[in-house]
């Protein structure tokens, strides 16, 4: 039977993303409850950055690209740490997407966070992606986290190979003085992740991503007093699109009881800026129409069919490339490897 063309988009973007968070779920809790952003980031997500091996980042690469497609989400744009396991992290992550079936730009998130010698090896892991063919963007973990020499040396690294920069910006309080330190280095290419106290005026598309940020309590970004595009990401919550745009409104509509959500849906639109060749790309949902009033306040609409670069890769809601059991088996038994290190760090 033809579907319905109310039930069809083109495919959804998830325009920040951390694969690799993908195991976190379930991880062992912090030795203290963290009090602030910057102990979230010490106490958690360095902790488990740090742990992180190829195989547990490939299995969590499978795990987060499985629940991507399953959601109707046929590009990511991820951002990536480990430092432990640089070297070849962004094809082991690439390698992932391709064999669930989403695409995927990659990038290592340089930093200063462990020496100059691992932002050196960051950067060569851009390089050396971006070098051989792969779809990617030079990433950067965050201004407070890197000397000026680093941020000069990505967007360098950047502006010769053609490409973006992907990096936090002004998250928390803390990365309160990145614009300044990126004014006449940052471009048009470039991808904002956040902007919660981005105060002044940047060149990039924003990627907004409002459950991270209550999540992490760091405030309301209020995406839309940007004269920048803004595009929507998850920030390595899943890979569920719908999902965040109904967040994404709501959030909107908590500062603004006047805010419609054609503007949160724009926002999710404008994920096709960051990969074009997802418009291309055919989901059949469970629903119609697909309109943005409606999906404001619709739970549970799922993808029956999803069709990327005119291969079939979900069915009546199953992958056709990947077995999702298996997957979530191998995934499940790399967690327990991770946690058991993190028990160990
Ligand atoms: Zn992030």
């Amino acid at each position: 039977m033809t579907p319905d063309p109310g039930h069809v988009t083109p495919g959804l973007v998830c325009a920040h993303h951390h694969l690799y968070s993908s195991l976190a779920r379930g991880m062992p809790p912090p030795p203290r409850t963290p009090r602030s952003f910057p102990e979230i980031l010490e106490l958690v997500w360095w902790r488990l950055d740090a742990a992180l091996d190829l195989e547990m980042i490939r299995w969590s690469a499978m795990l987060g690209a499985l629940e991507a497609l399953e959601s109707g989400t046929t590009a990511i744009v991820d951002h990536h740490e480990s430092p432990n396991a640089i070297e070849g992290s962004l094809d082991v992550i690439a390698s992932a997407c391709a064999e669930v079936g989403v695409r995927v730009v990659c990038a290592y998130g340089v930093t200063d966070r462990h020496g100059p010698e691992g932002a050196r090896r960051g950067l060569e892991e851009n390089r050396r992606f971006v070098a051989a063919g792969g779809r990617g963007l030079v990433g950067v973990h965050a201004a407070f986290t890197c000397s000026d020499e680093t941020l000069e040396a990505a967007a360098g690294l950047a502006q010769d190979r053609g490409v973006g920069v992907h990096m936090h910006v002004c998250e928390d309080l803390i990365d309160a003085d990145a614009p300044r330190r990126l004014k006449g280095i940052a471009g048009d290419a470039w991808l904002l992740a956040h902007g919660v106290h981005l105060d002044d005026e940047l060149p990039g598309v924003i990627a907004h991503n409002p459950r991270s940020n209550a999540n992490n309590a760091v405030g309301y970004a209020r995406p839309a007093r940007f004269a920048n595009p803004v595009a929507l990401g998850t920030d390595g919550i899943g890979g569920d699109m719908l999902e965040e745009f109904r967040l994404a409104h709501a959030l909107h509509r908590s500062a603004d009881v006047t805010a419609n959500p054609e503007a949160a849906w724009g926002w999710l639109e404008n994920g096709r800026r960051l990969v074009p060749e997802a418009a291309e790309d055919r989901v059949t949902w469970s629903y119609a129409p697909m309109d943005p009033w409606r999906l404001a306040y619709t739970t549970d609409v799922r993808p029956l069919e999803v069709v990327v670069g005119g291969r079939t890769v979900l069915v009546d809601g199953a992958p056709t490339l990947v077995d999702p059991v298996e997957i979530r088996a191998r995934a499940a038994e790399q967690a327990v490897r991770l946690f058991r290190r993190l028990e160990e760090s």
